[in-house]
């Protein structure tokens, strides 16, 4: 089991403060979504967690297994087990995207993974993810498709197994199909061993990503936490009952 504990969380950026006394736990087994309309601090929580040092944390803590991950760089926070699909993810020309997985993976592990072990286990999630086949010859996300992207940090999930996965708009751009792939994709991931924290603007991811819990985030504050009938409430008059 693994648990993720936000307390107290504030970040600003350019001295702008962005998040403000954000409270969250997350058990591996869960799902938390967090809704919320534009620029309200979604992304700005994941990657604050992540470690992008653009933000500064201005109090607060962020506790993986207990330990504090604040202190540590970003690459630590990854071995440490935490996981962050961005919202765009970059593109990385000159570098393969199954050489950065393997290195990535080589990196979590503190070991040189196997190459033929590797490459197998990569193709064959890879073709669960509905992939195409030139896929571990290309450069890293260059001239994916939004969809193609977004199925490759779902394949990225699946290679690294993080204890923590973040997934910023992981739905985004995708149509009716890939929703599903990713979607059962990422669901069945989701136990024991890996908790989720799924932002996202749309209820139907949820329809393959079961919450357990709905979080609207209003101005950088949690302000309201329940289950499924927050999604209706929100799909019928946006975040207007939200907004005190
Ligand atoms: P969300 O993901 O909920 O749409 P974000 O976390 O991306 O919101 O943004 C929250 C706020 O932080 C917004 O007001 C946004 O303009 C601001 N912000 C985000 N990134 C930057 C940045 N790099 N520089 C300045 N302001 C930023
Ligand atoms: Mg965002």
């Amino acid at each position: 089991m693994h648990k993720l504990e936000i307390k107290n969380f504030s970040v600003k950026i350019e001295d702008k403060q962005i998040l403000k006394n954000v409270n969250l736990t997350i058990n591996s087994g869960e799902v938390h979504a967090i809704m919320g309309p534009n620029g309200t601090g979604k992304s700005t929580l994941a990657s604050a967690i992540m470690g992008n040092p653009i933000y500064e944390v201005t109090s607060g803590e962020v506790l993986l297994d207990g330990v504090n991950i604040l202190e540590m760089p970003v690459d630590e926070r990854a071995r440490a087990g935490l996981f962050l699909a961005m919202q765009n993810p970059i593109e990385v020309p000159g570098v393969t995207n199954s050489t950065f997985m393997r290195e990535a993976l080589s990196a979590k592990e503190g070991k040189r993974v196997n190459l033929l072990e590797f490459a197998m286990d990569y193709e064959k999630k890879a073709t669960e993810l509905e992939m195409r086949e030139d896929l571990p010859h290309r450069y890293l996300n260059q001239g994916f498709s939004g969809g193609e992207k977004k199925r490759n940090e779902v394949l990225q999930l699946k290679v690294l197994k993080p204890k923590i996965a973040m997934l910023d708009e992981i739905d985004s751009g995708l149509d009716v199909d890939a929703l599903r792939i990713v979607g059962t994709n990422v669901n069945d991931m989701v136990g024991p061993e890996m908790g989720v924290l799924l932002i996202t603007h749309y209820q139907r991811i949820l329809e393959y990503i079961k919450p357990t819990f709905v979080h609207v985030m209003i101005g950088g504050t949690i302000v309201k936490t329940g289950g499924m009938e927050i999604i209706h409430e929100i799909e019928e008059n946006g975040y207007v009952n939200f907004i005190g």
